[in-house]
Formats: structure tokens, sequence, C-alpha cells
């Protein structure tokens, strides 16, 4: 029978008829597999429906969850890096940063910027995990360093969101500087009383972990981050054990204390204005007017 048989031989559509999928119409959860429009994960801010797996998102997705109308002042944003150490791995630095700064689009691994969320000023710092796996190298350090200081000098709440392998060995030394020079800024930015939030997203591990991320007036996490200073298959090498189920997730890690609680990235606007309301100092009621 006719229609059973192929009668021409190969895939006879010629290439301008072909139909491509466009890229990025689905999405497909990494951790249960359920697939749903790119919209619908839009919409859900990047979290899964059927899981609430949260899908790992850079800091411009960050800036339009957070900030009204995603309307934001950034600050520093031309700061770039420079090669201290003549530093050569498969390639030299220099080269490294230039090419991941034309793929990425970004100058660094963290983007700091001033805008509001729910009407309430708030400076944030948020990290590029695509940019050499969001290391902390001097420019991180240094943009992190000046956005402290503009939220002290303008007293409003400051929020650094996470996302990081550590620090940046290309710049080795210098790098590790970044942590004092960050947490003597936050020492101040306490001592003048002004707030700040940590946000650690999936990872938070290394350098970063063991300086700014874990000194919050409140250290928050999202659902099912990696939170850690050395990865686990370090540390099961290392003490031969076994490591017990959900080792470094932050429920683990919010269980043992180090968090003050997790955040649903839905909900993550709202507790946010909600905390920075509660931590606003009372305003003292002008004195009436003598008749
Ligand atoms: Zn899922």
């Amino acid at each position: 029978m006719a229609w059973f048989k192929r009668q021409e031989k190969g895939i006879i559509t010629p290439t301008e008829q072909k139909k491509e999928t466009p890229d990025g119409l689905w999405y497909k959860c990494p951790e249960c597999g359920t697939v749903s429009d790119m919209g619908e994960h839009r919409r859900l801010l990047y979290t899964c429906a059927k899981c609430n797996y949260h899908d790992r998102i850079d800091s411009a997705e960050y800036f339009e969850v957070l900030f009204d109308n995603n309307q934001f002042e950034e600050l520093d944003a031309e700061l770039s890096s420079g090669d201290p150490l003549h530093f050569v791995d498969t390639k030299p630095y220099p080269q490294r940063i230039n090419s991941t700064q034309r793929a990425t689009g970004l100058k660094d691994a963290v983007r700091t910027a001033h805008g509001q969320i729910n009407g309430l000023d708030l400076v944030v710092a948020c990290m590029d995990f695509k940019f050499i796996g969001g290391s902390m190298g001097s420019v991180v350090g240094e943009k992190i360093a000046r956005a402290i200081d503009y939220a002290r000098k303008n007293r409003i709440p400051f929020l650094m969101i996470s996302k990081s392998g550590g620090a940046r060995m290309m710049e080795a030394g210098y790098s590790l500087m970044q942590m004092a020079k960050t947490s003597a800024k936050l020492a101040l930015l306490a001592e003048a009383g002004v707030p700040y939030i940590s946000l650690l997203t999936d990872p938070t591990t290394g350098g970063v972990t063991a300086s700014y991320a874990m000194l919050g007036d409140f250290n928050i996490s999202e659902p099912g981050a990696l939170i850690g200073f050395a990865g686990p298959r370090v540390i099961k090498e290392t003490i031969g054990k076994d490591l017990p189920k959900g080792f470094q997730s932050a429920e683990f890690v919010l269980e043992h204390g180090f968090l003050d609680f997790i955040v649903d990235r839905k909900q993550l606007k709202q507790q946010l204005s909600d905390l920075l309301t509660m931590l606003r100092p009372a305003e003292v009621p002008a004195a009436p007017a003598r008749a």
C-alpha cells in the first residue's frame, strides 16, 4: 500500500520551509522535570510551579523582582578589574575578563544600585554567578564597600544578595583582602545604626560566606540554596565520613542556627519591605504648636 511506503528517500522539506521551535519557549525544572512555558516561569519569578525549585537568576532579574517599576540608579557601573598579579591560567586574566564581559554584558560579578521597594529606599548589591562563578575579586569588594558607604552616608538600609563560589583565585591575596574591607565597612554601617540584610542564594560559599554574607543584622536565604564554606566533596574527603542528608542546604543551615529565616522568592519583596518597615526608626512626633 502506497501510503505505508516512503516513496522518496530522506526528508524532503526545503530548508526555508522548516519551522524551528524558538529558544527559551519552555522551561524544564532540573529538580522534578516539570515542563512549563517560559512566560509562566517568569511570572512565578523563576520558581517551579510544582516543586518550588528556585532557579538561579542574575542581578537584572533580582532588580526587576525588587525595585518598584524596575527603576533604580546603578552605582559605580563602570568599575572594572585590573591584573595586579599578571595571572595566567588557561588564558591571561585580562583576556578572561574581556571575554566574560563580552559574553555576559557585565563589568564584574556584582552590581550595586539604589532604588525603592514598596516605596522604601534600599541600596542593593547583587552578585552575578555567570561572571567567573560569582567570584569575589577587588572590583566586587570595592563596589560592595562603596555601596555600604553610600548606604551609611544617606542612611538607607543595605541589602546584599550573595551568589558566589568564593574568592577569585586570579587575584589571590587581593581577593582575600576584600573580606576584611567589606567586613570593616559593615561594622561602620552597624555603628551608624543603619540596617543590613544579607540574602544568601544558591550557591553562597567560600570567602563570601566567611565575610559579608554572614554579617547581616538578618541573614536570610532562598529555599534549597547551597550555603557553606568549603564544598561538600572537599569536606567529605577531609573527614573521611559521609555527610548527613541535606548537608549545607538552606534548611539544614537554618536548623543549625546560621540563618534567621528562609524566604520564598515570590514573597521576597513583601517580606523585605515588612522587615524594613519594622526596622525604621520611630518617627518622633513634632511638638504641638502652642496656642
Ligand atoms: Zn520542579
